[in-house]
């Protein structure tokens, strides 16, 4: 089963478990990503889908056909030097650390569009796990990061032991596979709650898809590299969440506040590591995404904005 365009190297793993029956734990031993043979505690390298080893790639073009190519276009390091900096990532504990408190990616874990996933079978795209993944353009809905069946983020895996694939039991890609108590979840991931959203807020989620690639849009008619683009994405949401934790968005929403929301929301989801008083909970923080995306009356996002530059 060969890895579909954009996908990630968990849902390859998972999808090749179904396929053979075989829990994706053991599909990752056989596919020759285990670091330590035997080892139980740390099976998989602390770089998993992050980034590969030369070994990696050529196992598991030894294994699978797969080209090195293709096997690392599933890892997050195809985004460093564009939105990430992976530069001085080695695997060692304090350096993955270091990276996962600076970076803005989901490194265990992922976000979801259950329209994507019902349409593909359970294919989970590698984009999803950028921090300001926020929604799907081809079906115009916010991307889900919570399942609502165990309140954990979806992928996590456990609450322990985060991101490993479970080498005990089977995993169906269209379902949460979170294990809470010793039980799986089993929440139909197909069944995620499917909010819609406008063509502002999908343009600009185009727009910082074009900058991951690589190809980042003209900045008041200026060329930027893309490295150049996803600072100063980080610097506007900074601005933007400093002032926005108390603001609300009118009704009709403007279409700039619009995208100054969107930036908000990407900077709060993966803020919760820099401890941000607004996403201290990660149940409360959805909540309070769903409260800004939906409150009437107030003043516009980008109204403060200004008013606190001008200070
Ligand atoms: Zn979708
Ligand atoms: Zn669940």
């Amino acid at each position: 089963m060969a890895p579909e365009p954009g996908e990630s190297l968990a849902s390859w793993i998972d999808r090749l478990g179904e396929d053979m029956r075989c829990p994706p734990g053991l599909v990752a031993d056989d596919l020759g990503l285990r670091v330590v043979p035997g080892a139980v505690q740390r099976p998989l390298s602390l770089l998993f889908g992050i980034t590969a080893s030369d070994e990696q790639k050529a196992a598991v073009r030894a294994a699978t056909g797969v080209s090195a190519e293709v096997f690392n276009g599933m890892h997050l390091c195809v985004y460093d030097g564009t939105v990430l900096d992976l530069s001085d990532l080695a695997e060692d504990k304090a350096s993955v650390q270091r990276v996962w408190f600076r970076e803005w990616a989901l490194f265990t874990t992922s976000r979801a569009c259950p329209a994507c996933l019902a349409e593909s079978g359970g294919v989970w795209m590698l984009w999803w796990r950028l921090a300001a993944a926020a929604v799907c353009p081809v079906h115009r809905l916010m991307l889900v990061s919570h399942c609502p069946g165990c309140g954990l983020e979806l992928r996590r895996g456990t609450e322990r032991n985060q991101g490993v694939p479970p080498r005990e039991l089977l995993v169906a890609p269209t379902r949460c596979a979170n294990r809470t108590r010793n039980r799986v979840c089993g929440y139909r991931l197909t069944e995620l709650p499917r909010v819609p959203v406008g063509d502002e807020i999908c343009a600009a989620q185009l727009a910082y898809l074009d900058a991951a690639d690589g190809r980042p849009q003209l900045v008041a008619g200026r060329c930027v590299d893309a490295a150049e683009w996803g600072w100063a994405f980080r610097i506007v949401c900074g601005v933007v969440r400093f002032v926005g934790q108390t603001i609300e968005l009118p009704t009709v929403t403007p279409a700039a506040a619009a995208r100054n929301w969107w930036m908000m929301r990407a900077a709060a989801a993966s803020c919760h590591r820099a401890g941000c008083p607004v996403t201290a909970p990660s149940r409360g923080r959805r909540r309070w995404r769903l409260h800004c995306w939906r409150s009437p009356g107030g003043s516009s996002l980008r109204a403060a904005t200004m008013n606190w530059l001008r200070r």
